[in-house]
């Protein structure tokens, strides 16, 4: 197959329709309509084999993750997805590899009504690179710089289940497949960002570890956070099969969560009670944000917290 031929076969075909699409894919660049009085939401996120995913993956869950974690960055912003390009490096044109990429690839596109509107296609190490945009109302996009002291910081779903799977399969032991579905098809929490909108102070969404990434909050927020370590949300199957301790390790540094924390005024904490309920999604409320410019960690009897808080970064 030619490269035109794949984009056409594997993407093109594929892509839905959508009305603000005034040119999709096939001349040198797409066109979009974006609606009054919104603003567009721009992001990117590359997964590279050896660093953002093994060599044993499938290329179903390299696609369904390549789109979520672009949209999970949307989430984070409160925006509501509408289109994304896709730049994508192959060591070879394998036509099973890309008919399973594919499907997963639009498998999360479709659920959230993404057109493909573009891309580019190149040989070489396996690489792929996707650029997400969204909409919002005008002013209304949640940042990491609105924390005040006195917000309640909350996490939604469960921590650590990611990490955990990936230190089971990097120890060659076997893995619950609700911890390795964790790893492998995180879920961008669109509809909880949406919601946030009007109601969240600050959101980012977890992709480095918690504390890591609550950081960054703080840090634009020029404000600190208590946390209280034995509050974090971790599912039954990491309780089961790793050691507390470990666990909070795991949620609090593993990284590749893809769930939302954000920072709430105490009189606006009673709306998440109906959000979550509508999303079955668990909410929960871990710490308090401080004035002082520092994160503070404890356990339920107030003993302070002493394990790491460093999340993953590539050039360390
Ligand atoms: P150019 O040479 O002008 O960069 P390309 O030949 O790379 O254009 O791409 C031709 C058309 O196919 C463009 O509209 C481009 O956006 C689209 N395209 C290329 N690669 C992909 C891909 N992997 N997925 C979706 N669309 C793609
Ligand atoms: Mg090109």
């Amino acid at each position: 197959m030619s490269e035109f031929d794949i984009i056409r076969h594997y993407f093109q075909a594929h892509t839905l329709t959508r009305e603000d699409v005034t040119l999709g894919i096939g001349d040198d660049a797409a066109i979009v309509t974006i609606p009054a009085h919104h603003e567009l939401v721009v992001t990117t996120d590359t997964l590279n084999e050896g660093v953002h995913f093994l060599k044993e993956t499938s290329a179903f869950n390299i696609g369904h993750k390549s789109v979520a974690v672009n949209l999970s960055d949307l989430a984070a912003m409160g925006a509501t997805p509408a289109w994304m390009t896709l730049a994508l490096t192959l060591p070879s044109a394998n036509q099973a590899w890309l008919d399973d990429f594919s499907k997963g690839l639009f498998s999360l596109a479709k659920q959230y009504r993404v057109a493909l509107i573009g891309g580019d296609l190149t040989k070489g190490p396996l690489s792929i690179s996707i650029q997400a945009l969204g909409l919002i109302p005008n002013n209304q996009a949640l940042l990491r710089s609105g924390a005040k002291p006195g917000d309640f910081i909350y996490i939604s779903g469960t921590l650590g289940d990611a990490a955990f799977a990936l230190h089971l399969i990097s120890q060659n032991l076997s893995v619950h497949d609700s911890l390795l579905n964790r790893l492998h098809q995180p879920t961008p929490r669109i509809q909880l960002g949406e919601q946030l909108r009007g109601i969240a102070h600050a959101v980012i969404d977890i992709s480095d570890g918690f504390a890591a990434d609550l950081n960054h909050i703080l840090e634009q927020s020029k404000v600190g956070a208590r946390i209280n370590v034995d509050q974090l949300p971790l599912s039954s199957a990491l309780t089961q099969f790793a050691s507390k301790n470990e666990a909070i390790h795991f949620a609090l540094t593993g990284g590749d969560d893809y769930e939302l924390c954000f920072t709430i005024p105490p009189e606006k904490e009673s709306m998440l009670k109906s959000i979550s309920e509508q999303l079955q999604l668990p909410l929960t409320r871990i710490g308090i944000i401080t004035h002082d410019q520092t994160m503070i960690l404890h356990h339920n009897n107030g003993i302070p917290y002493h394990g790491s808080t460093e999340g993953y970064q590539h050039f360390k």
